[in-house]
Order: C-alpha cells, then structure tokens, then sequence
C-alpha cells in the first residue's frame, strides 16, 4: 500500500463506520471503511430495531444493514477488510497498521464500537458455546423447550428475554437491583409475558455443569444474602459493552471503561483522528446516535482536510 493513499481511512463498518463512509464518499474524499468481520457491526445480531424511524413495526437488524451497504456502495465507498493494530499520528498524516502492514492517510474516523462485557464468574469462558452465550439472535434456537436466564437489566437484557421466549420453556431474567434499567415499553412487555420470571435483587454466585455443558446455577440474593439453585441449560449475559479500542489506548484519551473522550463534535485528543458511534464517550448508544455521529465525523474530517489545503 502506498503512502497517503487515502484522504480518510474508517475503521469499523457498522452504522457510524458506513455513515462516515457514505458522507465521506459523497463528499469526494478518497475512502477507505476498513472492517474485521462482517459488516454491520451489532445489528447483525439484532433481530428486530423498533426504533429507526421510517420503518413502522420495525425491521430486522441484517436487512436494516444490507441497505446501509446498498447505499454506501452507490457513491463508491471503498471497503476493506483488516484488523487496525495500531494508529500512528504523523501530524498531518496517520499510519494505520493493519495485520502488520502500514496504511496511511489524512485522517482516521474510528467508529469500532463495541462487544458484549463478560459477567466475570467462574466457568464462564469454559462454558461459552456449551450453554454460555453473548446473543439470543445468534444462539437462541439451540435451547428450544428448555430452561434459561438472561443476567442485566437493560434494553439489551429485556429484549434478549423477550426474543428467548420464542424458544425456552422459561425464562429466568435475572436483575442485581428491584427495578429495570430497560426502556419503560420494554418493561411492560417483560412484566406481560408469562414465559419470564424476574428474580430481583440477584446476581449469580456460581455456575454449575457436566460433561455436556451447563447444568444451573447459584443465585445470590443482594439484600439477604441467601442463595437457591435454579436449573438452566443457557445462561445469556447482557451486562453492558466494553469498547473495542484497545489499538488507539496508546494515543488517544480514553476515559476508565475505554471509551474515547470525544464529543458530539467527534472530536479526539489527537486533531484528524474522529471518534463515532458506541465507542465515544455518549449518553446513548443507538443506531440513531451512530449515524448522526458518522455524519458529524465525516463533516469534521472533510473541514480539517479543507484547512490541511491537500487532499490525496
Ligand atoms: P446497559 O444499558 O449498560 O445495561 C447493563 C445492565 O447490566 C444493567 O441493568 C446493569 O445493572 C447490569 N449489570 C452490569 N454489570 C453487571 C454485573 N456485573 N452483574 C449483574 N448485572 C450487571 O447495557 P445494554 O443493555 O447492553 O445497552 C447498551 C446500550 O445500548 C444502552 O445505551 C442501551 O440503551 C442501548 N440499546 C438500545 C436498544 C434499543 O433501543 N432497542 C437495544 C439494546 C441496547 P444496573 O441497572 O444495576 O446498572
């Protein structure tokens, strides 16, 4: 790859990534949208959003995303596919290494989002795929008929239970407080649904399995300290994000979770580096708050570009 062969460089290809790129694309800025896997980011195993608007009764996550794509695709968004290692800041040039081999360009919009936070009891990385899961969307199938828990309390966590109810004998959705942090249309559906028992004030103690895979677990009670034993052969963990931003941690300013300190503007601690989408420092995290903040990245990077006066 030859030097500054790119005006911006986005690493990261779910709604903020493919917003920068659409915008950037649009704006006559040689781009490049660098993804890992798929993309699409966390809406690829989401299996209805309710609340894009425009889409009246919802659409599914994947499609939602086909379209993004469809979109980008017509003003010639270039995508690539890497995992960014590191960003080096030249000034008014960045080095991106990429699976060990350097990439530059003007400016860099990360935009990588995040992944699903580990519960952090014993057993659980052993158990993953042997009862352990992170997605309902991608996993639920496997536990037809049969009993399981969700652990948090927020709109992830309910609407996990919710979808698991399609499958499972029943529910256990397991809350470490007595109220829900989960959006109030979320709760009522939870409290109607008569597949989902909420065990309140509970966090899980330990886990329990055999041979061939989780067997139950120990709740906690928070308040009295009592513990009961409950028999789940899957236990869905949806007890917040971790940002992926470990490949910046050296450069830029993060605040103690990892997510990069950066306002609405998207701007970060680093001038012609753009931080949008889940992975910033933000009240919300929705598609919607992703694609304002990839259009906001790819303006920001287009005015820095215009004041550096060259554009590749
Ligand atoms: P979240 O809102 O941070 O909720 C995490 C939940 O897990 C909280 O209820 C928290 O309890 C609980 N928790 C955290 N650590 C725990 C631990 N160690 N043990 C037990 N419980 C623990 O995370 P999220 O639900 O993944 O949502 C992330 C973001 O995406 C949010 O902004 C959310 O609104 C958004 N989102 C939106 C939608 C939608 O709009 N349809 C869907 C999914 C996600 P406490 O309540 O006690 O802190």
């Amino acid at each position: 790859m030859s030097a500054l062969e790119y005006d911006v460089i986005i690493v990261g290809g779910g709604p903020a990534g493919m917003t920068a790129g659409l915008y950037a694309s649009r704006a006559r800025l040689k781009t490049l949208m660098l993804e890992k896997m798929i993309l699409g980011g966390q809406m690829m195993t989401t299996t209805k959003v309710e609340n894009w608007p425009g889409y009246p009764g919802g659409i599914d996550g994947p499609e939602l995303m086909m379209k993004f794509q469809e979109h980008c695709v017509e003003f010639g968004l270039e995508t690539g596919y890497g995992t960014v290692e590191k960003i080096i800041d030249n000034g008014d040039s960045k080095t991106l290494l990429v699976d060990g081999q350097e990439m530059t360009c003007r400016a860099v919009i990360i935009a990588t989002g995040v992944v699903p936070r580990q519960l952090g009891v014993a057993g659980e990385e052993a158990l993953v795929g042997k009862g352990v899961s992170y997605c309902a969307t991608c996993d639920g199938a496997f536990f037809r008929e049969l009993p399981i828990a969700v652990i948090g309390g927020g709109d992830t966590a309910v609407e996990e239970a919710l979808f698991l109810t399609r499958f499972a004998s029943k529910v256990t959705l397991v809350h470490r407080r007595d109220k829900l942090r989960a959006t109030k249309i979320l709760q009522d559906r939870v409290m109607a649904n008569e597949k989902i028992e909420v065990a309140w004030n509970s966090v899980v103690g330990g886990l329990e399995s055999d041979s061939s895979g989780l067997t139950g677990m120990v709740l906690r009670d928070t308040k009295t300290g009592q513990t009961r034993d409950i028999a789940v052969q899957g236990l869905f963990v949806a007890v917040g994000v971790t940002p992926t931003t470990g490949f910046a941690a050296d450069i830029l300013e993060m605040d103690e979770e990892g997510f990069i300190v950066a306002g609405e503007d998207t701007l970060t601690s680093i001038p012609g580096i753009y931080a949008a989408g889940d992975c910033r420092t933000t009240v919300l995290r929705q598609v919607s708050t992703a694609v304002g903040d990839g259009a906001v990245a790819a303006v920001m990077a287009e005015k820095y570009l215009e004041e550096l006066k060259h554009t590749v």
